[in-house]
């Protein structure tokens, strides 16, 4: 620990000085000084005193095909050769940019056949708010403006992605939510578990969406949105008879049903949305991350036809990015789905590596300190508590962040949400490095309870 925050000194000291981290406390960090990361490749990375690293975030949920993919750079190098850049505003378009849309109708849930380009999830999620909004302008009922979304969500760090998004420290800053969101009590079925059975606390969440509706009037709701499974909120992974309840009321009061697949699409649940897991037939559905696997940031809407067809009544939607649909990062979005279509990672994902972590990571369920494992996919959780049956320590976030310090003294990235330790390695590892993952992990977990 020492040697690694004492090389990269000045590093250290600049970053201190000029860079302004996110989510972060800044003069916490310039103490400690931040971790300087300057190499990777595969499932592994590398500090600049030469520490390695088995991400297993898989960068922030984003790096699902691996580091040091080189026909994604040779791609994204020819593309800038061709064309750094040109907007797609004025009735223009290019190349890469009408691929990509093209490729992503053929992927994304049935019916959703029209993209529009951002830059990131929270752009993603700020277009969906004025997309919903306009298009029941569109179609004649501008009273549906309200968006129901869940208490612990999280949709991204702009006024309408915080505002849509669940997490109170968030809403604290800046004034918000904005006018017009509602949120609802999410899907956890832990924080019932005492008490209620899973199906239980499905019903209940569901039944909340309803309520809420009918508190402020169908006529006035424009859309509920909700992440397949709530990944930065913990990897909350619903109750089987969640959705279903969802995609129901939605139906029955004619209220849009946005899936924010901004971790679960592009093949994180072992499907290429996880939409297609749960079953969902969402309207719209907000994507980055692994569209590009992080290799350069993109993201997007993707609308179904009945959405489209709206937008289209309404003359011109007001709205865009200057990087709306960038050539370069389309080359990378283009490259990224064809190395998963070429080595079937989705496939390889569903039929053997998911299975083999999940299955690696419920061992974790006999062991004292950890009162539930979660997971679907290449996702997991593993929930750390005091004794079996107590769920809760003294103080929360404690625990989490000391695990977190041991997984990475262990070399493993491993992310702590309060006292859960939350997973999301890339789509590519291996069976060995789940092994070599799962150990490390163990061994954090018994050094973080061994020094209490
Ligand atoms: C990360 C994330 C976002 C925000 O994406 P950015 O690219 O960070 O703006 C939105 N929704 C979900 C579900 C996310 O995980």
């Amino acid at each position: 620990m020492e040697n690694l925050h004492n090389s990269g000194a000045r590093l250290q000291e600049l970053d201190a000085r000029h860079h302004l981290h996110p989510f972060t406390d800044s003069p916490a960090l310039a103490k400690r000084g931040a971790r300087v990361i300057s190499k990777a490749d595969g499932v592994y990375l590398w500090d600049v005193d030469g520490n390695k690293f088995l991400d297993g975030m898989a960068g922030l949920w984003c790096v699902n095909v691996g580091y040091g993919r080189k026909e994604i750079l040779d791609a994204v190098a020819s593309q800038m050769q061709q064309l750094p850049y040109y907007n797609t505003f004025f009735q223009t378009t290019h190349p890469p940019v009408v691929e990509l849309s093209a490729k992503i109708a053929e992927l994304a849930p049935e019916g959703l056949n029209r993209v529009f380009f951002c830059s990131s999830g929270s752009e993603a999620n700020d277009t969906v708010l004025r997309m919903v909004r306009h298009y029941w302008a569109s179609v004649g009922k501008p009273d549906k403006h309200i968006v129901i979304s869940r208490e612990n969500a999280y949709h991204g760090s702009t006024m309408a992605g915080a505002s849509l998004g669940g997490m109170k420290p968030m809403h604290k800053q800046g004034g918000l939510p904005i006018d017009g969101i509602e949120h609802i009590m999410q899907p956890h079925w832990f924080l019932h578990s005492d008490s209620l059975s899973e199906a239980e606390v499905g019903s209940m969440a569901a039944q909340a969406l309803e309520d809420k509706i009918l508190e402020v009037g169908a006529d006035n709701v424009a859309a509920f949105i909700g992440e397949p499974v709530q990944g930065a909120g913990g990897v909350i992974v619903p109750p089987s008879n969640y959705w279903p309840l969802i995609q129901e009321i939605c139906n029955k009061h004619n209220v849009l049903l946005v899936a924010d697949e901004v971790i679960c699409g592009f093949g994180r649940t072992g499907n290429w949305f996880g939409s297609n897991t749960f079953d969902i037939n969402p309207d719209l559905i907000a994507i980055a991350k692994g569209l590009s696997s992080g290799y350069l940031p993109i993201g997007g809407v993707v609308v179904s036809d009945k959405v489209a067809e709206g937008l289209d009544a309404g003359g011109e939607f007001n709205h865009g990015y200057t990087y709306s649909g960038h050539p370069a990062c389309a080359a990378a979005a283009l490259a990224n789905i064809e190395i998963m279509q070429k080595e079937k990672i989705v496939e390889t994902v569903a039929a053997t590596t998911a299975p083999y972590l999940q299955k690696k990571l419920g061992e974790f369920a006999s062991h004292p300190n950890v009162g539930q494992v979660r997971g679907v996919g290449m996702l997991g959780a593993l929930q750390l508590v005091p004794a079996k049956g107590q769920q809760k320590f003294e103080k929360s976030d404690v625990t989490g962040t000391r695990c977190r310090e041991h997984c990475l003294n262990n070399g493993l990235v491993m992310r702590a949400v309060d006292d859960a330790m939350i997973l999301s390695p890339p789509l590519v590892i291996s069976e060995t490095q789940i092994d070599e993952l799962c150990e490390k992990a163990l061994k954090s977990i018994e050094q973080t309870f061994a020094s209490t």
